[in-house]
């Protein structure tokens, strides 16, 4: 696939007016908001407390003794309304990776992908369903953004991988240690819901799965205002950026965003999260043979990375459907690595762990 300036995808920040939206749900509300809810419903706010501790702790699925029966199919009628229904999943390597499509309110499609590796567990989770940031060489942009998903539709993801990892369906029993927003969507574009479900999941009980921040990666293409409010957040995630190219010209082939806020001011907001979270900020490099592959681009990669709090994720190109654009050849992709390492810049080439079942990087959706 080559991509022109003149056919240059359009850029979509806002989700379509009166798209369906989700009912709401426990996880789309802090602790004052349950607590109205409880009160909704001529209960005391405790309820809605012991419910919490119920969801984050995972046994929302059980009997819930502690709650008298009357009050019990109230509280799950009004505050679990299910919101995601599992349409499949699919699984490989002896069941360590799982993809799972699932279906939301009025039908959106979204999909996330469990990992499981020897010393964590990470789940992929989707901010949208679709994308509105038209990347090229990603299955998810050629479909456009479809809806925002609500903040309780993504921490629903992260508690569906949970309750899957201790139940021991990746393998031995575990807990779930890391969630990444690289699924569908610019988390950035839904930044209320996104920032309101990482609090969810980064608070503890009864507020919250109580995971560390420094266990959750928000990617983003580089939408730098929103960059610059979630350093103010007071809630250090890693920040992932995906930047692909270092030059202005191809990015904003690549990246279209990057004809709004180009290399050197994403760059700039990137360094300022840095030093306002004491959080390495990782850069994302989808490696696509003969695009931005070359060694002049390891170059100048190093050039701007150098002396940074950084570290280079290179991802070798996932195979999606109509596309023309292949992974960069094995020496390329050392002598890419070679240089940038060379300079002092900390880079891996990331696995590419879930590709036979398109669960990769820029393959959501792809197999729909
Ligand atoms: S790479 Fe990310 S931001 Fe770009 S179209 Fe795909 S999902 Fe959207």
């Amino acid at each position: 696939m080559s991509v022109q300036a003149g056919d240059r995808p359009r850029l979509v920040f806002a989700a379509p007016r009166g798209a369906p939206k989700a009912p709401t749900h426990l996880a789309d509300l802090d602790r004052e908001g349950r607590r109205a809810a409880a009160a909704a419903l001529g209960l005391p706010a405790y309820r809605a407390e012991q419910l919490a501790r119920h969801y984050y702790g995972l046994t929302h699925d059980g009997p819930l003794t502690d709650l008298p029966a009357a009050e019990r199919d109230r509280l799950r009628a009004a505050l679990l309304p299910p919101l995601l229904d599992a349409v499949r999943t699919v699984a490989c390597d002896d069941g360590a990776t799982r993809k799972t499509l699932w279906r939301a309110t009025g039908g959106a499609l979204v999909e996330s992908v469990l990992m499981r590796y020897a010393e964590r567990t990470t789940v992929c989770v989707s901010s949208q369903a679709g994308c509105g940031m038209g990347c090229p060489f990603c299955a998810t942009g050629q479909a456009g953004l479809t809806r925002n998903l609500s903040t309780a539709e993504i921490v629903e993801q992260v508690v569906a991988a949970a309750r899957d990892t201790a139940r021991g369906e990746t393998g031995a029993p575990a807990r779930l240690s890391n969630v990444v927003f690289m699924g569908m969507g610019e988390p950035l574009a839904n930044y209320a819901r996104v920032v309101a479900a990482l609090r969810r999941l980064t608070s503890p009980a009864p507020d919250g799965l109580g995971l560390s921040a420094r266990s959750v990666t928000v990617s983003t293409v580089g939408l730098v205002p929103a960059i610059g409010r979630l350093a103010r957040e007071g809630l250090p995630v890693t920040l992932a950026l995906s930047l692909h190219a270092p030059d202005d010209e191809l990015r904003d082939t690549l990246v279209p965003v990057n004809t709004r806020w180009p290399v050197r001011e994403v760059l700039a907001a990137a360094w300022a999260y840095g030093a306002t979270t004491g959080r390495r900020v990782s850069v994302e490099y989808v490696l696509i043979n003969g695009v931005n592959d070359q060694p002049e681009r390891a170059d100048l990669l190093a050039r701007l990375l150098r002396g940074r709090l950084v570290h280079v994720n290179l991802i070798p190109l996932n195979p999606t459907p109509g596309s023309d654009w292949r992974q960069t050849a094995p020496a390329s992709e050392r002598e890419f690595v070679r240089r940038l390492r060379g300079a002092g810049v900390t880079t891996t080439v990331r696995d590419t762990r879930g590709r036979e079942i398109a669960g990769a990087c820029g393959q959501l959706a792809a197999a729909g």
